[in-house]
């Protein structure tokens, strides 16, 4: 199986590959195989391999969103950060690979004079992470400006959808559920003026440095907001800020965030987590719920 993968991606078929090398939380283990498509055709064949040989398998973007166990991942990582990792744009529409970053597009967006993706500038994730993840930030989110994707279903087949058929909604998409892997999409935004952008591109960036605990490892708010309420506040009202439990802490500067305070390990962020849910129910009957995908 190895040298098939191989034949497919020489050099970007990796095995034994550590996880926390392709998480921005810097935790977990070694996966099986680490497999980097660069072209459709390459996943397709892949992808072939992994069902009918049933293999686990397991989809990254930049890894910006996913706590990956230190006992590391039985099963194929597939990376999308070099899929389709163009960007062009046709009016107000953009089209870009899946890989793509979203701090790459919001230059390209502001190169252009095209407005509406300023919010995404400061999310460290890739397009296709960020779709899946219905990404979002200083009011905006993915499915305001999201107009179509290329996905690679379950039975093999490649299709443009609708953003209306992805059941966007807050932090979710129907994408997960129904095995597809994003390829590239469509963005339809508006036009604009160049130095606004640029403008209110380095104003987001500034709000994160200064409020956002940026210099340590972690997946960003670690927990959606419960409605009516906002978890930092909670966490934060819960005399949770920065409790530390092992090497992971509740950030200082923001409390929605758990970090890798110090060589945490997947055990300790996760135990950390269970706390801070535990706490914040016991003290407000809050329910937090995570936003960061374990595996
Ligand atoms: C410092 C920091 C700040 C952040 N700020 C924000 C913020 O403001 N707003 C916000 O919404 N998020 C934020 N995040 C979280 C994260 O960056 C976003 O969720 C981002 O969209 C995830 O993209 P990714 O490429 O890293 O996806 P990953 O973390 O690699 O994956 C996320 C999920 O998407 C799936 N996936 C990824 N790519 C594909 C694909 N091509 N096809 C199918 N499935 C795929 C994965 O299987 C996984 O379930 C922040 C994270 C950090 C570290």
């Amino acid at each position: 199986m190895q040298m098939d993968f191989k034949s497919i991606l020489g050099e970007n078929c990796k095995t034994g590959e550590l996880l926390k090398d392709h998480t921005t939380f810097h935790v977990g283990g070694e996966c099986k195989f680490f497999l980097t498509p660069v072209t459709e055709e390459q996943l397709c064949l892949c992808m072939d391999i992994i069902r009918k040989e049933n293999l686990k398998y397991y989809i990254f973007g930049k890894g910006s969103n996913i706590l990956a166990d230190d006992r590391g991942f039985d099963g194929v990582i597939i990376s999308t950060e070099c899929l389709n990792d163009s960007i062009v744009h046709d009016g107000v529409y953009i089209e870009a690979g899946a890989g793509a970053g979203l701090d790459r597009i919001s230059d390209y967006a502001m190169e252009n004079s095209l407005t509406g993706f300023e919010f995404a500038c400061g999310i460290p994730g890739s397009l296709g992470g960020a779709i899946v993840m219905n990404a979002g930030a200083y009011d905006g989110e993915m499915s305001h400006v999201l107009y179509q994707i290329k996905i690679l279903s379950e039975d093999g087949g490649i299709k443009w959808k609708e953003a209306s058929e992805l059941e966007l909604g807050y932090r979710k998409s129907n994408i997960l559920a129904n095995n597809e892997i994003v390829l590239a999409a469509r963005l339809k935004l508006e036009h604009g003026e160049k130095e606004k952008i640029k403008a209110k591109i380095e104003d987001l960036n500034d709000r994160r440095r200064e409020k956002q605990p940026l210099e340590y490892p972690s997946a960003g708010s670690t927990f959606k907001r419960p409605e009516g309420y906002f978890a930092g506040k909670l966490i934060d009202d819960a005399g949770l800020r920065g409790f530390k439990l092992g090497g992971a802490a509740v950030s200082q500067k923001h409390c929605g965030f758990v970090i890798n305070y110090d060589n945490a390990s997947s055990e300790d962020i996760k135990s950390l987590i269970k706390h801070v849910k535990d706490v914040v129910y016991e003290k407000f009957g809050v329910k937090l719920e995570c936003e960061v995908r374990m595996i």
